[in-house]
C-alpha cells in the first residue's frame, strides 16, 4: 500500500513540512541498519480519537534503544506528547503512528556511537495489514525456509529496522509462493511468529503462544490479548511450539498492531481447523475491537486520546 502524504512529521524536536523530513544518504541507519522503531493504531471512538496503548509502544521503543545502549535525546513523555502533536496536526481519525529513533549523519564506521541520535514521528492512514477480508476469512500462510534471528546474534526483544532484514525474507518468499505471511521458527526450529506478528495456537482447548525466549518480539497485542483471554477465563499456555503442532491446530491466529486479530486459516496449505475463522479466534477478535474502538470499558487506561495533550 503506497504511503498518502500527510501534512507534517515531527522532526528533531519538532514539526516540519512532510517534505522537509529527510536525511542525508551516509547517515549511519542507511548503511548499517540502526534504528529503532514503533508502529501505534488509532481507532475512531465516541470519545475522539485514541492511540491504542500508546505509552506502552513508547517505553518498547526507549527498551529497543537501550538493549544498543543508544539514549534517546528526549523523555518519553516528550515522545509521547510528539506523537499526539502530530496526529492532530495531521488530523488523523485512525491510522498508524510510526515513531523512529535513528543513528544519523556523522562518521562512516561501523560505530555509531559518534552518530548523532535522532527522532522523527510521522503519521500515516493504514487500513487492514493482510488484505481487506483477512479479519473474517482467515490467511494462507507457510512455514518459511528461513529462520529466526538467534538468541545472541540480533537481539529480538529490540525492535530494531536492522532485524527487518529477516522479516523481509521471510515475507517475500511467502509472497512469492502464494502465501500471505510466512511463519518462521526459531534456531532450535520451533515456532516463533511472523514476519511481523506474534502467533498463538488453539489446541484441543488450550491456547498457546511462544515465549519470550522463542525469539519473538513481546508484542503489545500479544500482551492486550493474554489479558483478554485471562478475562474471559481461558489462560493462555506460553510453551514452546513444535512445527507439527501448526498442523493438527484447531485454530491458529496472528497478532499484531498492523495485523490486529488475523486467523490463519492454512499452513502449507493444511486447513487449520474447519479451514475458517475459529469461535475462540472470533470471540477474542470481538473483545479486541469492543476494547479499541471504545465501546467496553477500558479498564486499564489503554486508551490514550489524541486530542488530550
Ligand atoms: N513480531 C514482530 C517481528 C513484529 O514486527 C511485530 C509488530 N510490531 C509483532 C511481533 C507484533 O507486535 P505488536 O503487537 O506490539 O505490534
Amino acid at each position: 500500500m503506497a504511503i498518502q502524504k500527510m501534512d507534517y512529521i515531527w522532526f528533531n524536536g519538532q514539526l516540519v513540512e512532510w517534505d522537509q523530513a529527510n536525511i542525508h544518504v551516509l547517515s549511519h541507519v542507511v548503511h548499517y541498519g540502526s534504528s529503532f522503531f514503533e508502529g501505534i493504531r488509532c481507532y475512531e471512538t465516541p470519545r475522539g480519537t485514541a492511540a491504542f496503548r500508546l505509552t506502552t509502544h513508547i517505553e518498547r521503543l526507549f527498551k529497543s534503544a537501550r538493549i544498543y545502549r543508544t539514549e534517546v535525546p528526549y523523555s518519553l513523555a516528550q515522545i509521547v506528547a510528539a506523537a499526539k502533536e502530530t496526529a492532530r496536526a495531521n488530523r488523523l481519525r485512525s491510522g498508524y503512528i510510526r515513531p523512529v529513533v535513528y543513528r544519523g549523519f556523522g562518521t562512516i564506521g561501523v560505530d555509531p556511537t559518534p552518530c548523532p541520535v535522532e527522532v522523527a514521528v510521522a503519521t500515516i492512514e493504514w487500513g487492514k495489514y493482510l488484505g481487506a477480508e483477512s479479519q473474517e476469512q482467515g490467511v494462507d500462510v507457510c512455514v518459511s525456509s528461513w529462520n529466526r534471528l538467534a538468541p545472541n546474534t540480533l537481539p529480538s526483544l529490540s525492535k530494531a529496522g536492522g532485524n527487518y532484514l529477516n522479516s523481509q525474507l521471510v515475507k517475500m518468499e511467502a509472497l512469492r509462493d502464494g502465501y500471505s505471511e510466512g511463519i518462521v521458527l526459531n534456531a532450535q526450529n520451533q515456532v516463533s511468529e511472523g514476519s511481523g506478528e506474534n502467533l498463538f495456537v488453539v489446541y484441543e482447548g488450550t491456547v498457546i503462544t511462544p515465549p519470550v525466549g522463542a525469539s519473538i518480539l513481546m508484542g503489545i497485542t500479544r500482551d492486550t490479548v493474554i489479558h483478554l483471554l485471562h478475562e474471559m477465563g481461558i489462560e493462555v499456555r506460553e510453551q514452546a511450539i513444535p512445527r507439527e503442532l501448526l498442523y493438527i491446530a484447531d485454530e491458529i491466529f496472528f497478532t499484531g498492531t498492523a495485523a490486529e486479530i488475523t486467523p490463519v486459516r492454512s499452513v502449507d496449505r493444511l486447513a487449520v481447523g474447519t479451514g475458517q475463522r475459529g469461535p475462540l479466534t472470533a470471540e477474542v477478535q470481538a473483545a479486541f475491537f469492543a476494547l479499541v474502538q471504545g465501546e467496553t470499558e477500558d479498564r486499564h487506561n489503554w486508551l490514550e486520546y489524541i486530542a488530550e495533550g
